[in-house]
């Protein structure tokens, strides 16, 4: 059985699917791997670690598609490499099933086996599978660290002979799992902060990190679904959360924002009017970006300036860290490739609630609903 790692063919990725640890442990159960030369360059991962860990370097990028088992991705492989797929062969990735179905017509009409690591189900069994929340702590950090970068003003109070430097402000729209590591980066750089989530739950966890939790009268509406995630609210549910913040952004130097809602786009949390009465010089982040922004003027994987204030729209922050973002990913892959790899062979069970969430589409067809569902909507 072979195992494939190819270089991401997306520009702006840096990620590697499999690092050279995870790459020992199959090797040593006697799967074979083969890496795409340069693939783990940005990851701190070169090709003598990967021979190192037992696989083998080539240059043949269409060779190893055509003849991989199992092909772990970052990211949705280009149509050119899907048409190379050989039948029944298992891709695992941040597939984006719900968001662009589509993209996979082709791996699905070659008989691909398709796991989307989106849908790992947020189970106990499955936590050390979710690269959800690997990619939410990194993204979370990282933006503040950015944000700390980019402000014209220091993050924590100063008392100096020179007189007191009040402690910048930072505001967290969101506090899941980026959120709360936003939280937690911005608090440990000495800022006060502040955060909104339309979850109950998430209160307890914002003022557990030293924040303070702003509270909103939804009037008892519903706001969580049984899997722990946000509902898409009500319009007017939406415009009391948006009031909130926009009073709250008035004072704050940065705004992270984070909110996402499972399978639909991303909420709109602050509007341009909000926007244009923060003060100059403060800044939004808007992680929501590739998920449709949380702010109005967010320009996806652009950094804009409006009126003073500077708003960025990562399309991809995890890639900024690639060497930590690769090494959760990877164990979060390896994990899953655990329950597909038995004994040196795939063996699909479709019976294993992880392999059945997570399963996209097997011998030639679509056989996850939602997904079927998105897909006959964009036809
Ligand atoms: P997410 O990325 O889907 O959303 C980020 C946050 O945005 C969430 O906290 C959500 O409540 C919030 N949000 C959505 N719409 C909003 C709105 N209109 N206004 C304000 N906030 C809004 O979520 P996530 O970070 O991936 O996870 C969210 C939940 O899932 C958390 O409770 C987390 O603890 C839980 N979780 C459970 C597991 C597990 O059990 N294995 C793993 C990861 C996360």
């Amino acid at each position: 059985m072979l195992v494939a790692i190819v270089k991401e063919a997306r520009a702006d990725e840096t990620r590697v699917a499999l690092t050279p640890d995870a790459v020992k442990a199959l090797t040593a159960k006697g799967v074979n791997v083969s890496v795409e030369t340069g693939a783990g360059v940005h990851s701190g991962a070169s090709d003598q670690d990967y021979q190192a860990a037992g696989a083998t370097i080539s240059t043949n990028r269409g060779e190893l598609l055509a003849t991989a088992d199992v092909l772990p991705v970052v990211n949705v492989p280009p149509t050119q490499d899907q048409e190379k797929l050989k039948n029944g062969a298992v891709v695992i990735g941040f597939l984006r099933p719900l968001d662009e179905p589509s993209a996979l017509d082709v791996a699905v009409a070659r008989g691909a086996t398709l796991f989307s690591m989106e849908l790992v189900p947020r189970i106990t069994r499955a936590q050390s599978m979710d690269a959800l929340s690997s990619m939410a702590t990194v993204a979370g950090y990282k933006a503040v660290i950015m944000a700390a970068d980019h402000l014209p003003k220091l993050f924590p109070l100063l008392m100096t002979a020179a007189g007191t430097i009040p402690p910048a402000r930072v505001l967290v729209l969101g506090a899941g799992v980026a959120g709360l590591q936003a939280i937690a980066t911005a608090r440990r750089l000495g800022a006060v902060v502040e955060a909104y989530d339309v979850r109950a739950a998430a209160g307890e966890q914002v003022k557990s990190l030293g924040a303070k939790f702003i509270e909103v009268d939804l009037g008892g509406l519903q706001t969580e679904d049984k899997g722990g995630y946000a509902k898409e609210l009500s319009p007017e549910a939406l415009e009391l959360g948006r009031q909130a913040i926009a009073k709250a952004a008035k004072s704050a130097d940065v705004v992270i924002t984070t909110a996402q809602v499972p399978g639909r786009r991303a909420p709109l949390m602050i509007a341009k009017a909000a926007v244009e009465d923060m003060r100059p010089g403060s800044i939004i982040f808007d992680l929501a970006a590739p998920a449709g922004s949380n702010c109005e003027l967010t320009k996806p994987g652009e950094t804009i300036v409006h009126n003073g204030v500077t708003i960025f729209g990562p399309a991809n922050i995890v890639a900024k860290m690639p060497v930590h973002a690769s090494m959760l990913y990877s164990r979060n892959v390896n994990n899953l490739l655990q329950l597909i790899v038995k004994k040196g062979e795939v063996v699909v069970d479709r019976a294993d609630e992880i392999i059945a969430g997570s399963c996209v589409a097997h011998g030639g067809q679509l056989v996850n609903e939602r997904v079927a569902a998105a897909r006959k909507a964009q036809a």
